[in-house]
């Protein structure tokens, strides 16, 4: 198994995973560019979010409900992205699909 995000997910590479349950894992970003920056990955190896079909988007709807709960636990609701690269041209670099939520800048504008 050569996918980092997998590895992290089945715990063979260290992460600082802050949730998990059966279908995804969020752990912080190892190179952050918000003050709270973490990744929202399925536990599923899906490439990117050009293999979402409506057959398995439930998955997209957890990991976005997911960001939410977790962005006003982390104090972050007044202000946060989620962003998902899709593919190289967008800068998309593990091919492993994943969500960004980044926020935590505090009433500063970012
Ligand atoms: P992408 O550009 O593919 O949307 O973002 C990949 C993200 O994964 C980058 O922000 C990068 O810092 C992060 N990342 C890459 N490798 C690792 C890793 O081994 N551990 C963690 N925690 N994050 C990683
Ligand atoms: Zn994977």
């Amino acid at each position: 198994m050569t996918c980092i995000f997998c590895q992290i997910v089945s715990h063979q590479l260290p992460a600082d995973i802050i949730y998990e349950d059966d279908d995804l894992a969020v752990f912080k970003d190892i190179n952050p560019s918000a003050p709270i920056h973490l990744l929202i990955v399925p536990k599923k190896h899906l490439d990117s979010l050009n293999i979402i079909d409506e057959k398995n988007a439930g998955i997209v709807t957890k990991m976005v409900m997911t960001a939410k709960r977790i962005a006003e636990e982390q104090k972050t609701r007044n202000g946060y992205r989620l962003l998902i690269n899709t593919g190289r041209e967008a800068g998309q670099v593990v091919f492993h699909l994943h969500m960004h939520l980044m926020g935590g800048w505090g009433g500063r504008k970012r």
